[in-house]
């Protein structure tokens, strides 16, 4: 108090101040790597667990870690986190045995034999492949940071080198700039924190490609999941369907499906799960074993895949739709069927009629159309009326296809654009299309987990976005706000 004047001074302790860590260390100047972000600040930064390498080339010498935070190789960032590790080159599958807890994976192109050694490995470098590749989604889903398309890794790089990956800006990084000590857990680092799950009225839901990541997917508090491939389970079997139903039975066959299946629509019950019938291309099953038989196509994306392979071998598809109805039978209702790649609404019928054939009701159940070619957008009046309950934009074909654009050719990877306004005026009359005819939509290509797509499709309606699992929590909170902004504008 001072003569008739009273002053208050109000003071609170500042809680907001994190005390500097001397052991997050900085890169260089140009890809610097925010080593330790904190688990749940939805950037992915994962650590690294101690190089396992034992027997490496002196991959835990102290001296080889000094990091002069130089970029040696770059490439496309294609699953978020930074991490340090021993290199470790592998250019056939012998070398995995050397893949140690903590080392950095460099090979051409990863392979479902891969991927128990991926899931031990801190991290994933390929010379090959798009934001799409087997190594871009096995990895996202694993929650190990990867770099795809580099062209050059498994030449610059060697065995027990020391290297820090950016999975976020596509570097690698000369030496360990990561603290090896701390580590995150992927299942944990999606897990919705604080706020609590924004409630939407678009749903947001899920991709799966491995049903181990089945855990960490339903973790993320999704609605379900709008896309759970099914080739990878058959490419883990390394053997062609039809030589794996020729060695082992049809029986034996179904039931790697349903094992397959289950795991992902356990962990998601009640919520939907959306499984896609069989789509690999011809190259990825000449690798199998029965590989031989495939056909030597000049352009796979071109060719024998999806719903054509299904439509022409009839009796594969048969075996695999009575996974369907016995998942059916066994109560698993949250199963929904959606058919890949088709072009028009001869080949909806046609599958439908093999649907009928397998025993599943299509009255009954729920199954759909990807769009993923300009002639599905154009033909999806006749796909509804064909009778499919939705249709889902898989953006990573629909973009190569309409721009010609091979999503897996890095040469031109700059041009894959899927907010192409070639590509957002088909997503535009599609959403149009089906929402007068009470179809369903939603997306379940990558484009569904970047913001800028979401903001456009929640404008247009769209029923659903299907994220990977790093992007969930981040596309829940930007739907929230596209929609309150829509609410608000429309009181303004
Ligand atoms: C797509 O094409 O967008 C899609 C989701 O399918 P895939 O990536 O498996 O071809
Ligand atoms: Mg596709």
């Amino acid at each position: 108090m001072t003569d008739d004047e009273d002053f208050m001074l109000q003071s609170r302790p500042i809680t907001t101040i994190e005390e500097p860590d001397d052991a997050k260390v900085e890169a260089s100047d140009s890809g610097a790597v925010n080593a330790a972000q904190g688990v749940t600040d939805g950037s992915g930064s994962v650590q690294a667990a101690e190089s396992g390498s034992e027997g490496g080339s002196g991959a835990s010498d102290g001296d080889a870690s000094e990091a002069t935070g130089e970029i040696i190789v770059d490439g496309l960032g294609s699953s978020p986190g930074t991490v340090s590790g021993a290199a470790q080159v592998v250019t056939k599958l012998d070398d995995l045995a050397k893949v140690g807890e903590g080392d950095i994976i460099v090979t051409e192109m990863t392979m479902p034999d891969m991927v128990p050694a991926m899931k031990r490995a801190a991290g994933i470098v390929t010379d090959e492949g798009g934001m799409t590749s087997h190594a871009a989604i096995v990895s996202r889903e694993l929650g190990v940071p990867a770099i795809v398309g580099t062209t050059n890794a498994t030449t610059v790089l060697e065995d027990g080198q020391l290297v820090t990956l950016d999975g976020e800006k596509g570097a690698v990084l000369e030496g360990e700039t990561v603290d090896p000590e701390e580590e995150t857990e992927p299942v944990e680092e999606v897990r919705p924190q604080s706020p609590v799950k924004p409630m939407t009225a678009t749903e947001v839901k899920v991709n799966v490609s491995i049903p181990e990541a089945a855990e960490r997917a339903a973790a993320t508090g999704a609605d379900g999941v709008g896309l759970l491939r099914t080739e990878h389970m058959i490419l883990s079997l390394n053997q062609t369907p039809e030589k794996f139903i020729e060695e082992n039975g049809t029986d034996a066959y179904i039931k790697e499906l349903i094992q397959g299946i289950r795991t992902v629509a356990d962990e998601f019950y009640p919520r939907p799960v959306r499984v896609r019938t069989l789509d690999a291309p011809s190259d990825e099953f000449r690798q199998l074993e029965g590989g031989d038989d495939e056909p030597v196509e000049h352009n796979p994306m071109l060719g024998y895949r999806g719903i054509r392979r299904s439509l022409d071998r009839t009796d594969v598809f048969g075996h695999e739709l009575e996974a369907f109805a016995r998942l059916y039978e066994m109560g698993y209702d949250n199963v929904e069927i959606m058919l890949p790649l088709v072009n028009d609404a001869e080949d909806v019928y046609r599958a439908k009629e093999q649907l009928k054939a397998a025993g599943i009701d299509p009255e009954k159940r729920k199954w759909g159309a990807m769009i993923e070619t300009p002639a599905a957008a154009l033909s999806v009046e006749e796909l509804a009326e064909a009778g499919i309950d939705f249709a889902s934009f898989g953006t990573n074909d629909l973009t190569q296809y309409t721009l010609a654009v091979d999503r897996n050719n890095e040469h031109v990877a700059d041009r894959f654009d899927e907010l192409h306004p070639a590509i957002l005026r088909l997503l535009e009359d599609v959403i149009e299309t089906c929402r007068e005819h009470d179809i369903e939509t939603s997306i379940c290509g990558q484009a569904g987990s970047k913001p800028d797509m979401v903001q456009f499709l929640v404008n247009q309606g769209i029923s659903s976005i299907s994220a990977n699992i790093d992007a969930v929590r981040d596309v829940q909170h930007e739907v929230k706000r596209v929609e309150e902004k829509l609410l608000l504008d429309s009181h303004r």
